[in-house]
């Protein structure tokens, strides 16, 4: 308990040590606030940082959640589709041969050569394969009608249409399975009118870069792609498709490709679940063309330039590991994510209006105004404290100096004067130096306040105090020590060389003549009383003074205006 409480006292007096070196309570003051200011403007940095945390991770969350929605899909499709590859694939290595098939086949023999023609095994469990003529096959540089796999071909793609009749069309996100055969024929799973419109479809089929771009020049590695047209046919005008190549014994017989229309996706984004206030979501596509949007239509003006652009283009590819990642641009927030099963970007624009009506934005609000608001009361608490430290500051330095000193004269008052010339009468005596002590009292003053005013008497007390203190060396001390006496010490000063002081006293006040009143001009004179301790052999300042009154009242009787030093 001694040890913690001894342990206080130093830190408190250590404190102690730090304030008065300090000196001026303006600086504590000063100092305080600062601290002050900068603890809480440091809390609100931390918090700000914290919240800002959050609002990165909210977005990317946002942003992640649709991103893996849209894979899902995108994933149960394409399982889908390379589900229909195998079926084939299995069924051209061991095709089934069946009445139903054979006479498909026989039927195929005798339209192969008209213009369009469509093949069904079953009017409700299977769909229809629909052709072109032989002509039509031998023009396309990419079609070729195999004489010895397109029976084999034509069964297994019969064999699908069973399947393909089952095809999921997900209400999440509609799309379009399709075979497109190089042997000028095709199976979708929204299947035309027997009419002239097969020709213009398969025409527009194996012309897009979905098709072309499966062929084995173009794709070696036999992998999915995805490709981004326009289709003039279609409301929209554009699809988004993905393509894998069906290659059986080294032919390459067609495409499997499965596509959306650009309204799927516009649809899927814009019902996808956001928080409130969420921003915009685009898809790009690997060009960084924007596909879709969560807003009802592509805004007219791109939410990007393209230098903006090709900066989210450089951020995209300089972050190699991860695939997600925000950047910051202008105002706006943007976070990305690339899909696992398209080859494209998504992209979140948090723009800062959103950001300030979302939840993070009004706190951020509050934060910012609970701040500026707690700096300015403490501005207005730093003013208010300065002032009152201020005026706390000038008192206790008035009241210090009252204490000291007599306000009229501006001289020491008695108090102090008897304790400093104690001391020095003590230190003369500890090196044996000379002392003297000179009382001065001024003539006849009493009748200058009678004819006067006491006003008038102030005047010549502070006129006599100030001629005095104006004829005395730096080392000597002065005060008053009653009505209209005054009292000096000399160190180190001889009785002789105190009485020459005296005498200069005496006769500079006697010398001038000092103005009271208008026309009034009035010549004062003062006595002087002079003693040293050698004289004695006696340091003691209270004795001293006493044989100096006893000198300067011999002074008063023997007619005024002069100096005595002896008995
Ligand atoms: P002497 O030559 O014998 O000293 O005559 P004196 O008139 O100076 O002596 P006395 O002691 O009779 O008078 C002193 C006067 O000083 C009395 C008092 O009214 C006046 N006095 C004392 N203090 C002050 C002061 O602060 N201001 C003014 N104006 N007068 C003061
Ligand atoms: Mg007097
Ligand atoms: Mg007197």
């Amino acid at each position: 308990m001694i040890a913690v409480s001894g342990r206080v006292s130093v830190f408190g007096k250590a404190i102690q040590r730090v304030i008065s070196r300090l000196k001026s309570p303006k600086k504590v003051v000063n100092l305080c606030f600062i601290f002050v200011f900068f603890c809480s403007t440091l809390l609100t940095w931390r918090e700000a940082v914290v919240l800002e945390g959050a609002y990165v991770a909210g977005q990317r969350n946002s942003l992640d959640n649709v991103a893996t929605l849209l894979d899902r899909q995108l994933q149960h499709n394409i399982d889908n589709l390379l589900f229909y590859r195998n079926a084939m694939l299995y069924a051209l290595q061991s095709p089934i041969s069946t009445d139903r098939t054979r006479k498909s086949l026989a039927d195929f023999d005798i339209f192969r050569s008209q213009p369009f023609w469509q093949l069904r095994l079953d009017l409700n469990r299977s769909l229809p394969l629909s052709g072109v003529s032989d002509e039509f096959v031998a023009s396309g540089p990419l079609l070729d009608r195999d004489e010895k796999t397109i029976h084999t071909e034509l069964g297994s793609a019969l064999e699908l249409s069973y399947i393909m009749r089952l095809s999921d069309r997900s209400r999440t996100l509609p799309q379009r399975v399709f075979y497109a055969s190089r042997s000028g024929f095709f199976l979708t799973s929204t299947p035309p009118p027997n009419d002239s419109k097969i020709v213009s479809l398969y025409q527009r089929l194996v012309v897009q870069p979905y098709f072309s771009s499966q062929a084995p020049q173009n794709n070696p590695n036999r992998s999915l792609k995805w490709t981004h047209t326009f289709e003039a046919g279609r409301s929209a005008g554009q699809l988004v498709t993905a393509a894998v190549p069906l290659d059986y014994n080294g032919r390459w017989y067609g495409v499997l490709a499965l596509d959306y229309p650009v309204e799927s996706l516009h649809g899927f984004l814009q019902h996808a679940k956001y928080d409130d206030h969420a921003g915009t979501v685009l898809l790009y596509d690997n060009e960084l063309n924007p596909i879709a949007s969560s807003v009802e239509i592509l805004p007219k003006q791109p939410l990007f330039t393209a230098p903006e652009l090709a900066q989210i283009a450089s951020v995209v590819t300089a972050a190699k590991q991860g695939d997600r990642g925000e950047l910051r641009m202008d105002s706006r927030f943007i976070t990305w994510a690339k899909l696992n099963n398209y080859d494209g970007l998504l992209v979140k624009v948090h723009t800062l209006e959103e950001g300030v009506q979302g939840e993070f934005g009004r706190i951020s609000i509050v934060l910012s105004v609970l701040w500026m608001l707690f700096t300015l009361m403490l501005f207005v608490s730093w003013v208010v404290i300065r002032r009152l430290v201020n005026n706390m500051f000038s008192l206790q330095q008035t009241l210090t100096w009252r204490a000291n000193y007599d306000t009229l004269t501006r001289l020491y008052n008695r108090g102090a004067f008897f304790e400093l010339a104690r001391k020095l009468s003590q230190r003369c005596q500890q090196q044996s130096q000379p002392f003297s002590v000179i009382q001065m009292d001024l003539d006849l003053f009493k009748s200058i306040n009678d004819r006067f005013g006491h006003s008038s008497g102030d005047k010549v007390l502070t006129h006599a105090s100030m001629l005095l203190s104006g004829a005395l060396r730096k080392s000597d001390i002065a005060g008053r020590v009653g009505g209209e006496e005054f009292c000096i010490v000399l160190p180190d000063t001889t009785l002789e060389e105190a009485t020459k002081v005296a005498e200069r006293i005496r006769v500079c006040i006697n010398s001038q003549e000092l103005l009271l009143k208008p026309g009034k001009m009035v010549q004062i004179s003062a006595s002087f009383g002079v003693s040293s301790a050698f004289e004695f052999n006696d340091y003691d300042f209270e004795r001293l003074q006493i044989y100096a009154d006893h000198r300067l009242y011999n002074a008063k009787l023997n007619g005024r205006n002069q100096v005595c030093n002896h008995d």
